[in-house]
């Protein structure tokens, strides 16, 4: 990890530049939500894209979902969610605040975090992290729901539609990226612990005696994933949870884990779920071949969207002798290409600079106009939010139809072709 970096940086950089903004902030903030801004919403549908064609366009063996938040309030009961997900939680004896008991940190307190009061902490109890609501128009004839808490579910309840409706034979997986909501007691990091996040989630449905290389198979897949989204090896780790630690479904549990200066936490879960959901929910398969009957097992890779993003915008996060760089790689980073006209007052530049930008927005290359200040504060700022390319259109630009194309990581400047333009940068990208 490059050494200048601390999460004040990367948050105080994250909301002048329009990448995240926290939730309410005019009416004081939410904690542990935020608003993803102009650029933080291109990062997001960046990575959110990549991983859908990578992990379902590109793979015969896997087909997406995109299910409702909402449930009938059964599922959680069948999945044993609404008497299993839950945290053990002690009260602070003077102030109320509460926290977390299962942590080496909590084990160690002799005051509280919040008060400073020595009065000691309750028993500690479990406290569902579940968000309840109700569907109907008066509280009375109203039916408590779930705001769900995993997108999981959602895909063994329709494992057998998608049986029906596809012509899907084991093995094979369901993905579905979307909204999950948990009331997470602990103080966030900043994005790392939210109460609404996003999850890129599949299930893959094996039979037992796979369920060892299948494991291994994603174990290999989640980390060629990371690293080809620009999270750097040296942070990331996997560690298997013991026992004690697994979830209630959960037979072996292994997670990613990156380095948050200094200190270890998960970015991703790989779980091998047994038949324990399939089973409960009463669904089984039968092979089209044999005809065999048998309820699949289930190895689940688990990768939170905004724990993608934390250590991208760390580890892509470079301060130089004169600038501030994003690092991203060029697929995820928000504009693939900044247009600059040298100068303001000179119309066949700015007219021509417009020509660049419009030819290079119709190609799909999303890119950003800039006018304002001189060219080495344009690059400041474009280097600042990652752009890859910054393109200048100049004098020569008006005789030979060349422009300045200025690499973000090596600032080195070549002439290209406008004609050449749209190939040149679709090539590094
Ligand atoms: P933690 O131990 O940090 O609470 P978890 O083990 O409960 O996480 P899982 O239930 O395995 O997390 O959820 C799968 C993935 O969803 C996680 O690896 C993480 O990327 C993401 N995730 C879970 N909870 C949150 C949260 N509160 N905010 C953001 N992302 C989350």
């Amino acid at each position: 990890m490059n050494s200048s970096v601390t999460l004040e940086k990367i948050t105080a950089l994250a909301k002048r530049r329009g990448f995240i903004y926290p939730s309410s902030e005019i009416y004081g903030g939410l904690a542990n939500v935020y608003d993803f801004g102009p650029l933080g919403v291109e990062l997001k549908n960046n990575i959110k894209k990549l991983w859908w064609e990578r992990f379902v366009h590109q793979r015969e063996d896997i087909v997406g979902l995109d299910s409702s938040i909402l449930m009938n309030p059964k599922v959680w009961e069948v999945s044993g969610h609404v008497s299993s997900f839950s945290d053990p939680l002690v009260e602070c004896k003077n102030c109320h605040a509460r926290f977390r008991s299962d942590s080496s940190e909590f084990d160690v307190l002799v005051s509280c975090p919040d008060c400073g009061g020595k009065k000691g902490f309750s028993e500690s109890k479990q406290f569902n992290l579940m968000f309840k609501t109700q569907i109907g128009a008066t509280e009375k004839s109203s039916t408590d729901v779930y705001l769900r808490p995993e997108t999981a579910q959602a895909i063994f309840i329709n494992f057998k539609n998608i049986l029906d409706t596809t012509r899907k034979s084991i093995p094979f997986g369901v993905a579905q990226i979307g909204k999950a909501f948990r009331n997470e007691i602990t103080t966030g990091y900043f994005i790392f612990r939210m109460l609404e996040f996003e999850q890129m989630e599949i299930e893959y449905f094996i039979r037992e005696k796979d369920w060892e290389k299948t494991f291994k198979h994603w174990q290999d897949e989640i980390m060629k994933w990371a690293l080809d989204v620009g999270i750097s090896k040296e942070n990331l780790r996997f560690r298997e949870h013991d026992e004690k630690e697994r979830s209630h479904y959960s037979k072996r549990t292994a997670d990613l884990e990156y380095n948050f200066m200094g200190d270890y936490k998960e970015i991703y879960g790989l779980a091998y779920r047994g038949n324990y959901d399939l089973t409960a929910h009463k669904l089984s398969y039968t092979d089209p071949q044999t005809g065999e009957q048998f309820v699949p097992y289930i190895i689940e890779p688990s990768f939170g969207l905004e724990r993608t993003i934390l250590p991208i915008l760390i580890d892509a996060y470079h301060e130089e002798e004169k600038r501030i760089v994003l690092k991203l790689k060029p697929s995820i980073a928000p504009f693939k290409a900044a247009v600059f006209p040298l100068v303001q007052n000179k119309d066949e530049i700015v007219k021509q600079a417009r020509e660049v930008f419009d030819l290079l927005i119709k190609s799909g290359i999303y890119t950003a106009w800039d006018d304002r200040g001189n060219i080495g504060k344009r690059y400041l700022s474009q280097d600042e939010i990652g752009t890859p390319f910054c393109i200048t259109v100049d004098y020569g630009t008006l005789e030979d139809g060349e422009v300045t194309v200025r690499d973000r990581d090596t600032m080195k400047q070549e002439r290209v072709a406008i004609s050449k333009l749209s190939s040149y940068i679709r090539e590094r990208i």
